[in-house]
């Protein structure tokens, strides 16, 4: 579906005249649902950081090895926060390929993506969609749909990948807290974040996309430091598959990487970092 701006061509709820994160990234991922607002944002973005593009990609690849490698635990329910439109591999995909028992929630307050999401999901019964605001864990946690299809006294993964750039100031510890607090131990967490790797090679990558995001009609869109980033992840053991590189945060794309990298990562690349946590 490529969605024009004729009003009676725009479903119930979407506001077509201001653009919406799902949408321009998934243009990034190669993604149709795009209306004229959301490809303004792309071309911005794209004069701005050819390669931004990357980002994207650096992103949603970790989200999918990194559902590959927790799909191998006996962890069998996912709460996946700020979905995203579907895309060519989504979480429940790749977690039911390994365990078809496995039980998948997603959560978005897009109406694309919940009526995208609805329609995908229909024939599944171990998937299920949430309209909430991810920001306020309570509206998350204490949903009907997340209480009935997941027991959170049991290790559960949640994944907030790609998510909580998107929180201006300084809450998103206190959010990603609330949440890891509510998580059974053995739980894990799937993590990534814009990042500024504060090189004179990388920063002014970063502040570029963040000045068109941050002053822009999105309105936000945040690429922090490493400390600040970690200070999300307060409490989880971080853990990366790939000895012998140290556990912790990582450049998306070199989280569990499928095979040699046979051409350098791009600098925009290295503006997106990873991670997996176990809580104790
Ligand atoms: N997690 C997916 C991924 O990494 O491929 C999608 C990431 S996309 C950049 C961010 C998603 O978070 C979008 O689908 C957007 O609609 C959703 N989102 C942003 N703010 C939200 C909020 N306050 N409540 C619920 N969803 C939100």
């Amino acid at each position: 579906m490529a969605p024009q701006t004729s009003p009676s061509q725009v479903p119930v709820g979407v506001d077509p005249t201001r653009p919406s994160i799902a949408r321009v990234y998934g243009g990034f991922l190669g993604g149709k649902d795009l209306y004229e607002v959301d490809r303004k944002v792309m071309t911005k973005i794209n004069d701005a950081v050819p390669e931004a593009v990357d980002i994207a990609r650096g992103n949603r690849g970790f989200l999918n090895r990194a559902c590959r490698f927790l799909a191998q635990t006996k962890i069998d329910q996912f709460l996946d926060c700020g979905s995203g439109l579907p895309t060519a591999e989504n979480t429940h995909q790749i977690v039911q390929r390994f365990n078809d028992e496995a039980r998948v929630v997603y959560v978005d307050n897009d109406p694309v993506v919940l009526a995208h999401g609805r329609a995908l999901l229909e024939e599944n019964f171990r998937v299920h969609m949430v309209s909430a605001d991810i920001f306020v864990p309570n509206s998350v946690l204490e949903h009907e749909t997340v209480r009935r299809y997941l027991d959170l006294s049991r290790p559960t993964v949640l994944l907030q990948v790609g998510t909580m750039h998107h929180v201006e100031g300084d809450h998103a510890p206190r959010i990603m807290r609330e949440y890891i607090d509510a998580l059974a131990p053995g739980s894990y967490v799937v993590f990534s974040h814009f990042y500024d790797p504060q090189t004179p090679e990388h920063t002014p990558i970063a502040k570029r996309i963040e000045n068109i995001l941050v002053n822009g009609p999105m309105g936000a869109g945040r690429f922090r430091t490493r400390d600040e980033i970690l200070a999300m992840l307060d409490g989880l053991e971080l853990i990366k598959p790939n000895a012998p590189s140290p556990p912790g945060l990582s450049i998306c794309d070199e989280w569990w990487p499928d095979g040699p990298r046979l051409t350098p990562l791009s600098a925009a690349a290295h503006c997106i970092v990873g991670a997996v946590g176990r809580k104790p």
